[in-house]
């Protein structure tokens, strides 16, 4: 039983977590550990001063994470996996300087690069890979479209999952993403929407996996929707670890304790905490990534 006088003593999950070295970095970590956390999904940053413009750069840029990672399994006692790839914002960034086909093959090279890490069991995951989340107009939209359906492909024939970075029109973007996702022969569940809405309903986001951004408010809306949910859902704070920009985000501290909110929410509408949390915080994880 991992539920003791309405507080869960299970493991506590945060799907979406990165790290800086020039941030706080193995504190912030200790802080996940401190308030509960036992397991961290560490996604690789990139750095948008200094972006790999070449294999090297690239194959450096994941080290550094891998690095940190390693770090944080010494200091601390928690589990950390790792999803490494290149951000859609560094494509967006990079096709003014490098034009649009050395850009494509830089980004493909990236993906490529992060799924022999998988292939070595040193990653679990591509991403976060996507579509731009601001307004890029049709064209520059759909040529993102089809870089991405070739991402997926690349995952689905690694059979590696996805955490995607994607624009927040709701329904919509699940809807057109989900579509990708066939084409590419991604089965829905391996394509990890992070930063979601707390609507975790499967008609909402068409058996894509929401990875839901715990902020205030997000309690009540899951536990409203969980009913219509069917694969589970996963809960992130997308911590970014940036001194210039603290309280931009959420802190290391918030998916351990909304885990602790959603208890007595649950519970109050008659639903299976224990089964809910053990989905989000250890089976659905561990399907999606491995152990
Ligand atoms: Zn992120």
């Amino acid at each position: 039983m991992s539920l003791t006088d309405g507080r869960w003593t299970g493991p506590i999950l945060d799907n979406h977590f990165h790290l800086d070295k020039e941030g706080r970095y193995l504190d912030a970590a200790l802080d996940f550990q401190r308030a509960g956390g036992t397991d961290l999904i560490l996604v690789h940053k990139p750095d948008f001063d200094n972006l790999p413009t070449d294999e090297a750069g690239i194959k450096a840029a994941y080290s550094n994470t891998l690095e940190m990672a390693a770090a944080v399994r010494k200091q601390t006692d928690l589990s950390v996996r790792v999803v490494l790839g290149p951000h859609p914002a560094a494509w967006a960034h990079q096709i003014g300087p490098l034009g649009l086909e050395a850009a494509n093959d830089l980004h493909l090279g990236a993906v490529q690069l992060a799924l022999d890490h998988c292939a070595e069991g040193e990653a679990v995951g591509v991403g976060e890979i996507g579509r731009p989340h601001w307004e890029v107009g049709d064209e520059m939209m759909a040529q993102a479209d089809a870089l991405l359906e070739e991402m997926l492909s690349m995952c689905a024939q690694a059979e590696v999952p996805a955490q995607l970075h994607l624009d927040a029109n709701g329904e919509q973007t699940y809807s057109e993403i989900s579509l990708i996702c066939d084409r590419a022969r991604l089965p829905r569940e391996m394509a990890i929407h992070h930063h979601a809405q707390a609507d975790v309903s499967s008609d909402f986001t068409h058996g894509l996996t929401p990875s839901v951004i715990v902020g205030k408010g997000s309690i009540r809306d899951i536990a409203q929707s969980l009913w219509g949910n069917e694969g589970g859902f996963l809960m992130e704070t997308d911590y970014m670890d940036d001194m210039k920009r603290p309280g931009a985000v959420l802190g290391p501290k918030t998916v351990p304790k909304r885990t602790q909110a959603l208890v007595p929410a649950l519970l109050g509408l008659g639903i299976d905490v224990e089964s809910v949390l053990e989905t989000v915080h250890r089976e659905l994880p561990n399907l999606l990534y491995g152990e």
